[in-house]
C-alpha cells in the first residue's frame, strides 16, 4: 500500500489521479492533498478518500471546511502545499498543482527523500537546477508525468544513457495546428480552448496552442534527462499516438504509444517499475487508424517554441523570467484582456528586457518569478 500525498487534486490531473486512486484501493492511500478554489471538488474528495490533511488556496475556505470535516486538518496557502506536500506518512508525492508556486513544495518533499510523480512542468522549468540537484542529494527519485517525458523515459528502461544520440517530444500542434501565423489574429479564448486530442486544464490547452507548452517540455527533457538542447528536437504528429522516442548511436528508434489518455503515465509514475491494469483504458487499434502522420515545425510559426529554446540554451533566471512572463500572459488572455499573439509578444520583451543571473538560489528565483508577474501586469495597464 503506498501513501500518497497529493497537490492540485481537483484539476485535470489531479482528479485522473484520483480515479486511479478510487479503482485500486488496495494499492494507494491517499493521506494528504491540496486543491485551490474548487471547495465543493474538494468536499467531494475528503468524501471518497477520508485524507488527514486538506489544504486549500484562502484561509476562509480552510475555516469553513474545518467546520464540515471535524477529524481533518485543514491549512492553506503555500504554507499549505508545504504540510501536504511533506505529511510524514506519504512516500509519493504526486505535485499536479498549476505553476511556479508548486515550486517549494516540491522541494520539501524532496528533502524528505520522497519519490516526486511531477506533473507541474512549471516547477522543472523554472527551478530544474536546484530540483534535481536536492533530489540527487537526497536520493528521491523524480517520475515524469507528462505524457512525453513518460514516454521517454519508458524507452530509455535498461539502456545505458552514454548511447542516447537524440530524444524526439511529439507535438500535436494544438487548436490553432493548421491555422497560418495571419490566421491568429482575432482567434478567441473559446477557439484557443478547443484541443483536438487531450482534454485539459485551460492553461496547458492554451500553452498548446501557442506551442509554450513543447517549449516547457524541451525545458523539462533537458532538465529530467540531462542532454543538451541540440539533442532535443520537435515533431508534429498530429494523432498524438507516438508519445515521444529515443534515438540511439545505432540508429535504433525506440518510442512508446498509446491511445491519449493522461492516466496511462500517471499511473505508471505511481506504481513504477511495475504496471497494473488501466481500469477502463482503450487498448491502440493501429490497423483501424491507418496512418500517422508527421511534420518538422516551423519555428517562425510557432514563435513561443523558438523562445524557449533561446531561454534554455541561456539559463539561469532567463528561464524562470521567461516561465513566469507566460503564466502571467496566459492569465491575462484567459480574461480576455490581451489577444492570443500578444502572449508571446508579453514572453519576448520581457525575455529581451531581462538581466540574467546564472545559477540563482531559491529567492532569487521567487523574487524574478513575482517581479516578471509584475512587469506583466503593467504592460497591460
Ligand atoms: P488545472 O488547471 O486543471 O488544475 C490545476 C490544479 O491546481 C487545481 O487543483 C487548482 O485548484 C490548483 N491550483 C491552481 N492554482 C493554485 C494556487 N495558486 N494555489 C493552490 N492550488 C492551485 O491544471 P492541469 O491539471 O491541466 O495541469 C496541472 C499541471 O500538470 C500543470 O503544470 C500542467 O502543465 C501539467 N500537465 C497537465 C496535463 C493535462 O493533461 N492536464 C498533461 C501534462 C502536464 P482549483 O481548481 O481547486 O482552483
Ligand atoms: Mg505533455
Amino acid at each position: 500500500m503506498k501513501k500518497i500525498s497529493l497537490l492540485g487534486a481537483t484539476g485535470s490531473i489531479g482528479r485522473q489521479t484520483i480515479d486511479i486512486l478510487l479503482a485500486n484501493p488496495n494499492d494507494f492511500q491517499l493521506v494528504a492533498f491540496s486543491s485551490g478554489k474548487n471547495i465543493e471538488k474538494t468536499r467531494e474528495i475528503i468524501t471518497q478518500l477520508s485524507p488527514e490533511i486538506v489544504s486549500v488556496q484562502d484561509e476562509g475556505d480552510a475555516l469553513q471546511l474545518s467546520k464540515e470535516f471535524p477529524n481533518v486538518h485543514f491549512t492553506f496557502g503555500t504554507k499549505g502545499l508545504v504540510e501536504v506536500a511533506t505529511h510524514p506518512q506519504s512516500t509519493v508525492l504526486v505535485n499536479a498543482v498549476l505553476g511556479s508556486v508548486g515550486l517549494e513544495s516540491t522541494l520539501a518533499a524532496i528533502r524528505m527523500s520522497k519519490t516526486i510523480a511531477i506533473a507541474n512542468k512549471e516547477t522543472l522549468v523554472t527551478a530544474g537546477h536546484l530540483v534535481m540537484a536536492e533530489a540527487k542529494k537526497y536520493g528521491s527519485a523524480i517520475l515524469p508525468v507528462d505524457s512525453e517525458h513518460s514516454a521517454l523515459y519508458q524507452s530509455m528502461n535498461g539502456e545505458n544513457p552514454k548511447s542516447i544520440e537524440r530524444l524526439i517530444l511529439t507535438a500535436s500542434g494544438g487548436s490553432f495546428r493548421d491555422k497560418t501565423r495571419a490566421e491568429l489574429e482575432g482567434v478567441t479564448v473559446k477557439d484557443a480552448l478547443n484541443h483536438p486530442n487531450w482534454s485539459m486544464g485551460a492553461k496547458i490547452t492554451i500553452d498548446s496552442a501557442t506551442m509554450m507548452n513543447k517549449g516547457l517540455e524541451v525545458i523539462e527533457a533537458h532538465v529530467l534527462f540531462d542532454m543538451p538542447y541540440d539533442k532535443i528536437d520537435v515533431l508534429l504528429h498530429r494523432e498524438s499516438i507516438i508519445h515521444s522516442l529515443v534515438e540511439y548511436h545505432d540508429t535504433s528508434v525506440i518510442a512508446q504509444l498509446g491511445t491519449p489518455d493522461m492516466r496511462v503515465p500517471i499511473q505508471y509514475a505511481l506504481t513504477y517499475p511495475d504496471r497494473l491494469p488501466l481500469v477502463g483504458g482503450q487498448r491502440l487499434n493501429l490497423a483501424q487508424i491507418g496512418k500517422l502522420h508527421f511534420q518538422e515545425v516551423d519555428f517562425d510559426r510557432f514563435r513561443a517554441l523558438k523562445l524557449a529554446y533561446d531561454a534554455g540554451r541561456t539559463g539561469g533566471t532567463m528561464l524562470t523570467a521567461m516561465n513566469a512572463a507566460n503564466e502571467a500572459a496566459v492569465a491575462l488572455f484567459l480574461q480576455e484582456k490581451i489577444t492570443f499573439l500578444q502572449i508571446e509578444e508579453c514572453i519576448e520583451r520581457v525575455m529581451d528586457a531581462h538581466d540574467n543571473i546564472l545559477l540563482p538560489d531559491l529567492q532569487t528565483i521567487l523574487h524574478v518569478d513575482s517581479e516578471t508577474r509584475k512587469t506583466v501586469q503593467n504592460m497591460v495597464k
